[in-house]
């Protein structure tokens, strides 16, 4: 017999038992007399003790363990005279009897515990070991937790859970597709799914009526901290639903995984629309669990010739609560933050609002003490207080005030990470114009459906026209997001010309769904939900890599598994392909 109990089982009840245990050495300390074995397995650590006067051969043997070696024991719980409060078993020892190694280990690269001195890149090429880690273990128990209460909730809700195929063509999310060539075909490729999009839709033409499915999709993107190749969705679909429906339905799965999962009551979620959303935060995946909302103050501080103001189509600014004091280091430092490529603003404003009630600014030079005052008033700022103030083009400069706020943010510690704020954000545009190609876009995807108001925009102004679009955010984390979609064929057409499809391209891209529409197509909708984040959400981790057995590194690779990896001539030959030579 390998185990009467696990290594997490056993407690002050359990003294005087004999009993059987298996797993791995994480630790072995001779002092002597004594020697102590912490024996580890997924569900937690029991310290064993093997006494020199006892039996002094076991004792020998004991000593010769290496860590990670897999051994199974017999012996008899005791009661510690030193107990350790900081791991469930540490009430109680085991007095070894016996001692058997199923397995030895050569020495692993880093070591198994809460914190390792393991680098990224060595845990990943042995991410087998990485993953005996109690931290990795909780995370995907976490993901296992939050999978099995999703489909108990959608099961309930008569949701119905089919599987889509992975060898597909191109659906609509306009990232780049990875490729799988066909052997059967030759010169003819499969593309993975991006998501299951006009399979849902299908299966809603059939009548399915609530579908969801826990899925792989792939997308041949640049790498993020948020971003893998290859994860996880909760993609869902609905007919006969209004936006209503569905947001009543998700925010509800929603509020179940936080009450089970997490022990946390969600109150309502906000709603709030895309264009509030971009005027009082910079984003459409506000961070709500702090205010800092912006002000604009283009009004106030234009016509003092000051020509970066005047010229400005928007002034705007932040209040950063008791950072009067702020040194010209750090203020320094805040400006080369705004001014990084990737923030893209010309320069930073700031205003300290001191605590005697006199204000010191950057630009003291264009505006008197009455003119900041008048700034401070509109932004409901306090002595002791920092404003701190951008300007420019509208859109821009929103996009980088917004990441300002999450920089001050992060400073002052508003970010709390046991605080959830979740929001749904509403009333996204249906499309975007693209400056490198100069044309429209879908935001979401071309089978979003505007709203019935817009429509008729949708000739005249087409940027004006807001979309039965919605992202479910959490604490600054899109989580998911969705759409009514059009069910019918006339509007679909309307939307593909205004996005530059001809009609040959929408045909030959999406011809099957628009004949599936033409056969009795219910109105319907849905939202898909980034499973990786949500967990990583939950986990507290700011990677998704973290949520994920097996992830690739930043490269795209597999390093455990090497891959991607050349294949043979063979295979090539197989699927009439030829490699091009890489130029020098
Ligand atoms: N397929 C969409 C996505 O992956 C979600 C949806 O519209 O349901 O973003």
């Amino acid at each position: 017999m390998y185990r009467t109990h696990t290594c997490g089982e056993l407690r002050q009840e359990h003294v005087g038992q004999e009993i059987v245990l298996s797993g791995w050495v994480q630790k072995m300390r001779n002092l002597g007399g004594m020697t102590f074995v912490d024996l580890r397995d997924r569900y937690g650590i029991t310290q064993l003790v093997f006494d020199m006067e006892t039996d002094a051969e076991l004792c020998e043997s004991a000593r010769k363990l290496g860590r990670e070696y897999v051994i199974n024991i017999h012996g008899k719980v005791a009661e510690r005279s030193n107990k350790n409060q900081k791991i469930a078993t540490g009430d109680i020892e085991i007095l070894v009897s016996q001692l058997q190694v199923l397995n030895q280990s050569k020495t692993p690269p880093f070591t198994i515990e809460e914190e390792t001195d393991g680098g990224e890149e060595l845990r990943m090429k042995y991410r087998y070991l990485d993953l005996r880690r109690a931290p990795n273990q909780y995370n995907l128990i976490l993901r296992h937790q939050m999978a099995i209460e999703t489909r108990k909730y959608l099961n309930d809700m008569q949701f119905v859970e089919v599987e889509t195929p992975y060898l597909i063509k191109s659906t609509p999310e306009g990232a780049r597709d990875f490729v799988v060539p066909s052997r059967l075909n030759p010169g003819t490729f499969y593309a993975l799914p991006q998501s299951p999009q006009t399979f849902k839709q299908l299966l809603m033409v059939s009548g399915y009526d609530r579908y969801f499915q826990l899925v792989k999709c792939f997308r041949d993107e640049d790498f993020r901290a948020d971003r893998q190749p290859e994860f996880t969705q909760i993609d869902c679909e609905m007919a006969f639903v209004e936006q209503e429906d569905v947001l009543q339905t998700f925010e509800g799965l929603a509020r179940h995984l936080f009450k089970v999962v997490k022990g946390v009551d969600m109150p309502k979620f906000q709603r709030m629309s895309y264009d509030e959303a971009m005027s009082k935060y910079g984003s459409d995946k506000p961070d709500t669990r702090f205010a800092m909302e912006f002000v604009d103050i283009t009004e106030q501080a234009q016509g003092k010739d000051f020509v970066v103001f005047d010229s400005a189509e928007l002034i705007v600014g932040i209040v950063a609560e008791n950072c009067a004091s702020y040194t010209r280091k750090k203020l320094d430092a805040l400006t080369n933050f705004v001014k990084k490529p990737q923030i893209g603003a010309k320069g930073l404003v700031y205003v300290k609002y001191n605590e005697d009630g006199s204000f010191k600014s950057s630009v003291d030079k264009f505006f008197n003490q009455e003119d900041l005052k008048a700034w401070a008033d509109k932004m409901e700022a306090k002595p002791g207080d920092l404003m701190l103030i951008l300007a420019g083009e509208t859109k821009k400069t929103r996009k980088a005030l917004g990441e300002l706020r999450l920089e001050m943010a992060d400073q002052l510690n508003l970010k709390k990470e046991d605080e959830f704020a979740a929001l749904w954000v509403v009333d996204f545009p249906l499309l975007e114009w693209d400056e490198d190609t100069q044309r429209f876009h879908a935001m979401h995807h071309p089978f979003t459906s505007p709203k019935k108001e817009d429509v008729q925009l949708l000739d005249t102004d087409p940027g004006k026209v807001r979309a039965n679009a919605y992202d479910m955010v959490i604490n600054g984390v899109e989580i998911g997001g969705g759409s009514i979609r059009i069910f019918d064929r006339e509007l679909q057409n309307k939307m593909f010309s205004a996005l530059g499809f001809t009609e040959e391209e929408a045909e030959k891209q999406f011809g099957f769904l628009l004949e599936a529409f033409e056969y009795g197509a219910p109105p319907h909708g849905g939202v898909a939900f980034g499973f990786d984040r949500w967990v990583a959400l939950f986990a507290g981790r700011e990677s998704i890599r973290d949520v994920i057995a097996f992830p690739k590194n930043n490269a795209g690779r597999d390093v455990m598994i090497e891959s991607p990896s050349t294949i043979s001539d063979e295979q090539l030959n197989d699927l009439s392909l030829a490699i091009k030579k890489q130029e020098e």
